[in-house]
Order: C-alpha cells, then structure tokens, then sequence
C-alpha cells in the first residue's frame, strides 16, 4: 500500500480497484506531468555542487528533462493542442522553478536523499511503499522528509488531508530506523508556502492502525471482488468514468492475476 494507493480506496474502491488490481493505463495529466517535470529538475539540481545549484541551472535543466520524460513516455505530447499550449504549459514549470528559488536556497542544503524508496512491512505483515522526495539530517541526527508540490498549499481544513502522505512516509521510516522523523515538510511551489508538521508517536500508531484496518477492508473486498464505486467531486478528473456503472459504465471482469499481485506483494530484497 502506498500513500496514493490508500486514498484512492478511501475515495472510491471501484477507483483503486481499476489501479491497483487491474492496473489500467490513464492518460497523461497536464498537471501530474508538469509535477513529474519540476521534481526530476529539482532531483538533478542536487547532482551539481553547492555552489552551482542556482535558478539558472535549474531552468537550464528544464529542456532535457522534459526530452527524457517524452522519450519515456511519448503520449505527453498529445497533452497539447499545438506549440502555443506547450510553450504556455513549460512557462509554468519555469515559473515553478522560480518560485523554489524564492523559498529555498539549495546551495545550503545536502539532502542525506533524493526520490528514495521506501518500504516496510507493519507488524501485521502489510507492506507500505512510497517515494520520499527528499530526506534532509542535521547534524544532530534530525530527519526532516520534505515533499515538493506543485500545486498551492490547503485550506486549513484540509490541512490533516495533506498531511496524510507525510505521516504515512513518517511511519515507515519510524519503522525501518527506529527513529520518528523531526519534521515533515510540505513545500507548495504553487503559492509559495510551506507546511510543517513535527509528528509524534501517538499519531503514527493511530495510523498504523488505522492502515491495518483499511488493509483488512481491502483484502474483504478483494477475496470477494466488491469494490464499489463512490460519486464525489472528484469523480470529474477520474480516468474511469466510462467503465463505472454510476456513469452508464459496465465493469470489466477482475483479474484474478491483478487480485494475486495486490495480495501477495512483499518488500524487496535489501
Ligand atoms: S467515476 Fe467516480 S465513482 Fe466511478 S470509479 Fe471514478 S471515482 Fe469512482
């Protein structure tokens, strides 16, 4: 379970289920990619030396990486009506890089990580998996586990929302060192504001908990294919709605060989 992989559950099961089970292809999002775009720019700036790691380098990093994403995934073009959509769309990520500038001075910081790979498995056996954007100790031996976002910083109320990945990440690295991470911080290129979160114990157990009885939910439901479909707001950017009975769809049958690798995925090897 990943922190993506949850909330699509806790949003809609029918939605999990076309991700997670039957892993079907979506189309790329002109948002998602942009994010994908400014996060390898912001990962590769940190391969410079301190002192090269200026607004300049990152917007010169800005062209390759966006040819190495549409070498990988050649149908982000079809994002674009045309070359004025796309100058437009690089303009924002450009802007976006600006704006980490403005909040951030990288040549300060040496990140312990970048994108990194996490996974443990909780005491009941459920693996947790996801991708920290970047890991920073002090020198007292403090983690702080930063996520860059692209888009703006919540409305207090959903604040908790936001969090929600970070606490997720925060209790998988309490598990695998033992330690519970100092700081979680959110950086919202989108607005410019920051996010920090200091998480404690108390609130990780209540997660880890909370996880294990959603990983039951899940498991219920995979064992007897009822993943039902939950109409919300969000229900307007889901890539599925054709297939999904409440907007005339029909269900496709589920693969027993998707229901196998969601129940029996194990941590690799270290
Ligand atoms: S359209 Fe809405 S209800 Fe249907 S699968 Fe997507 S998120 Fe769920």
């Amino acid at each position: 379970m990943s922190p993506s992989r949850a909330k699509d559950f806790q949003q809609c099961p029918l939605l999990f289920r076309f991700r997670a089970v039957d892993r079907l292809p979506e189309p790329p999002s002109a948002a998602a990619v942009k994010g994908s775009l400014v996060h390898a720019v912001l990962e590769r700036l940190f391969d410079l030396p301190a002192a090269g790691r200026t607004e300049e380098a990152a917007q010169s990093l800005l062209d390759p990486e966006w040819s190495r994403l549409q070498a990988e995934r050649p149908d982000v073009v079809s994002m674009f009506a045309g070359p004025e959509d796309l100058g437009a769309w690089l303009a924002q990520a450009r802007s976006l890089l600006t704006q980490y500038f403005r909040m951030e001075n990288p040549q300060r910081l040496e990140p312990a990580e970048r994108e990194m790979l996490v996974e443990t498995e909780l005491a009941s056996g459920v693996l947790l998996r996801g991708f920290v954007d970047r890991l920073d100790v002090a020198p007292n031996g403090a983690v702080r586990v930063v996520d860059y976002k692209t888009g703006k910083a919540p409305n207090p109320r959903f604040q908790d929302e936001a969090l929600f990945q970070m606490r997720f990440y925060a209790l998988m690295l309490w598990r695998l060192n033992g330690t519970v991470p100092a700081r979680l911080q959110l950086v919202y290129l989108g607005n410019g504001r920051t996010l920090t979160h200091d998480p404690v114990e108390a609130e990780l157990v209540a997660l880890e908990k909370h996880l294990d009885r959603l990983w039951e939910t899940i498991s219920a439901a995979a064992a007897t294919g009822d993943f039902q479909p939950r109409v919300s707001r969000l229900c307007d950017w889901c890539s599925f709605q054709s297939l999904c009975p409440k907007f005339g769809g029909e269900v496709p049958p589920m693969p027993p060989e998707g229901v196998e690798h969601l129940l029996t995925a194990r941590a690799a090897p270290q």
